[in-house]
Formats: C-alpha cells, sequence, structure tokens
C-alpha cells in the first residue's frame, strides 16, 4: 500500500489576483495596517451586515479582544461550548475568567441551548456559542436566553463566514461576531481574523485596544488602557480583499462538493453524513461525518492514510483535554455528547478545487477502510 498522499484533507485557493493585490502593497511601501485593511473590512462589514469590522491577525485575538472591550475577568463566568477548538475558551482564560463548558448536540455539533440553564450560576457574563465547522448553531433560543439573564454573546464564527441562520449572517446576530481566515477556513489570508459588531461603544473600545490602547489627539498619541498588537497587515489584508470577492463562489462549491460527498456516503454502511437542521446555511469549512459507535475512529484514519486520502478527528472535547480537565475537575465523559463527537467524528477532505475523481476517491477508500475495521479483531480485549 502506499503512503502517498493523493487527497489532502484541505487546499486553499489562491491564484494571481492575490499576487497582484500583494505586489501593489509592496510597491507602496505602507505594509501595516492602511487602506487594505479598511478595504478588506469594508467588504467583510456589507456582506455580513454589520455597521463594524476590525481585522486582527486571527480569530483567537478577534475573540480575545471583544471579551476585554466587554471587560470581562477575574471572577467572570462565560459559557462556551465544550466540543470546539481550544481557542474559545483559551481566552477566556486569558482574561482571568472562568469557561464554563456546555454539553453539545450530536447532530449539529453546536452548543445544545437545552443545557445553558443548568450551567447558569451569578457570576456568568457571557456566551460564546460556536458555529463548527460552517453550520450556524441553535441561535433563537441561545438569544433569548442571553436576553433573559443579561448576557454578552460573542460568536465565534470562525468557520462560518458567509453562513447564515433563519435569514441572518453568521457573525452578525450576537453582541460581536469573530472571523477567521486561516488556510482550513472559507477564506484565507495566510493568518488572519476578524471581529464584526453592530454596538458603537463595544467599536470604539475593540479600536483603542486592537492597537496598543492608544488614540490619536491633537497629533500624538494618547494612551488610554493597556492595549494589544492585534493588528492584520496590509499585506494580508490584499489577500483578503481577492478572497472576498471569490467568496460566493467559494461557497457555492463547498456545498456543491457536499452534495457530493453526501450521494456517495449514502451506500457506505458505518458513517452518517453532517445533518442538515431546518435553517440549514451550512458553508462546509469541514465536511465532519460521525461513525457508528462501534468503529474505531483513528483505525479508519490511518486506513485512510494508507488509502492516500488524510483526514482527520473533528475537534475536541474540552474537558477531556488536560488543561481543562484539571481546571473545572469533569471527569472524561461527564458532557456526553460533546465526549461522543470527539471520539466519533471524522473529517473529509473538501476544497474548492476537488473534483469528481477525488470524491470517488474518498468515498471508495472510506468504504474499504471502514469494513476492513469492521472485520479486524479488536485490538484490546473489552473492559
Ligand atoms: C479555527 C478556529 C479558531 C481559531 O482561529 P484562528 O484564526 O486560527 O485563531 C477558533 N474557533 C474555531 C471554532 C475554529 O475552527
Amino acid at each position: 500500500m502506499s503512503t502517498e498522499r493523493r487527497v489532502p484533507l484541505a487546499f486553499p485557493l489562491t491564484g494571481q489576483e492575490e499576487l497582484d493585490e500583494i505586489a501593489e502593497v509592496l510597491r507602496s511601501g505602507r505594509l501595516t495596517q492602511g487602506p487594505k485593511v479598511a478595504e478588506f473590512e469594508g467588504a467583510v462589514a456589507e456582506r455580513v451586515g454589520v455597521a463594524h469590522a476590525f481585522a486582527t491577525s486571527s480569530c483567537t485575538t478577534a475573540m480575545h479582544l471583544s471579551l476585554a472591550a466587554m471587560d470581562i475577568g477575574p471572577g467572570d463566568e462565560v459559557l462556551v461550548p465544550d466540543f470546539t477548538f481550544p481557542a474559545t475558551a483559551n481566552v477566556v482564560v486569558q482574561q482571568g475568567a472562568t469557561p464554563v463548558l456546555v454539553d453539545v448536540e450530536l447532530d449539529t455539533y453546536n452548543v445544545d441551548p437545552d443545557e445553558l440553564a443548568r450551567h447558569l450560576t451569578p457570576r456568568t457574563r457571557a456566551i460564546m456559542p460556536v458555529h463548527l465547522f460552517g453550520l450556524s448553531a441553535d441561535m433563537d433560543p441561545v438569544l433569548a436566553f442571553a436576553r433573559e439573564h443579561g448576557l454578552r454573546v460573542v460568536e465565534d464564527a470562525a468557520c462560518a463566514l458567509g453562513s447564515n441562520y433563519r435569514g441572518r449572517a453568521c457573525g452578525s446576530m450576537g453582541d460581536v461576531g469573530c472571523f477567521s481566515f486561516h488556510p482550513r477556513k472559507v477564506i484565507t489570508t495566510g493568518e488572519g481574523g476578524m471581529v464584526v459588531t453592530d454596538d458603537d461603544e463595544l467599536a470604539a473600545r475593540i479600536a483603542l485596544l486592537r492597537s496598543h490602547g492608544g488614540v490619536r489627539r491633537a497629533g500624538r498619541f494618547t494612551f488610554e488602557r493597556a492595549g494589544f498588537n492585534y493588528r492584520l497587515s496590509d499585506v494580508h489584508a490584499a489577500m483578503g480583499v481577492v478572497q472576498m470577492r471569490r467568496l460566493d463562489s467559494l461557497v457555492a462549491r463547498r456545498r456543491e462538493l457536499a452534495t457530493g460527498l453526501r450521494e456517495r456516503l449514502a451506500g457506505v454502511p458505518g458513517i452518517t453524513p453532517p445533518a442538515v437542521p431546518e435553517w440549514d446555511g451550512h458553508v462546509y469549512q469541514a465536511f465532519v461525518a460521525l461513525v457508528d459507535e462501534a468503529v474505531e475512529r483513528d483505525a479508519v484514519i490511518a486506513g485512510l492514510r494508507d488509502r492516500g486520502v488524510e483526514t482527520t478527528l473533528g475537534t475536541y472535547a474540552l474537558h477531556a483535554e488536560p488543561f481543562f480537565a484539571e481546571l473545572t475537575g469533569a471527569r472524561p465523559g461527564a458532557l456526553p455528547a460533546s465526549h461522543a463527537a470527539a471520539r466519533r467524528t471524522l473529517a473529509l477532505p473538501l476544497y474548492p478545487s476537488m473534483g469528481d475523481g477525488e470524491l470517488d476517491l474518498v468515498a471508495d477508500a472510506l468504504g474499504e477502510a471502514l469494513a476492513a475495521t469492521a472485520t479486524a479483531p479488536p485490538s484490546e480485549a473489552p473492559a
């Protein structure tokens, strides 16, 4: 068997247009935050339908900036879904506040609105719904809960640029929304992020904190808070400007490929394609399927690797990771749906330049790998 990788998990789509825009920035000599950042921010704000957008060095820094602008800190608790990339909870810890991990729904992989109430305390200040893999969380009950209890809402829309929920854009529904432009996301600037908001007061604080806490008054900077340098460079924003022009076609292509994968998976036993809730809007930043309880997911990943197809786990159950296990005192499995998702999710290749041949290869290899693990003797005796 060949270990040569024939189908990668992801591959960003960029071209001559990005190179031309970057060249223009280099020739201008203005490399840090400048006109290209402003243009990129304008394009995202318009697309998402919000008043303010601030480009940042990543989604992680966008989320940290948001919590800092809300003065969330020591003594405060923030509700975070347990099944997410650790950055969502890390930024809460960076602010000296406490992330409180909430279980998810095993079908959408997003926060379970019914689980929020039992984690509410007098210290709860905010909730960070995640639109995992490009599918919106069920936001109506989340927003109603936040309103009822006076909580801030910070959307982790890292995966969800272009996605929507019942006619509203992901990122536009909370007090702030945060996007990522990492190469595995819907559009990319290499590294990069953005925070968007309709709240003028928050916007002013975000702008201040993004750049050292300094404001220009009478020709010089005065420093009003201990800020960060979380700016994006114009070199990166030049890519973003072009990528925003591609957004509609990138999303359309991702949806087409997801349909193609669904069709091919229909006849494959042992695996369930991602759910389509009534609000849909999915942009398939990742196509994450669920293997059956009895299937050894990591053996399937290894089997696919042997067949030239790169796959990976969906994401992490934070309560079972060492740092958060110690912080929260949770035992593995305390949040059962998240725990199951962490063990059973499989992210399949999906990227815009993928063709029918690759879709066939993925489905065939998956069928073989699942069949091989189903017939393999158990690797250890059951407990
Ligand atoms: C990718 C991702 C992040 C982190 O984004 P960066 O831009 O790499 O900081 C945060 N949350 C989720 C859900 C993500 O998928």
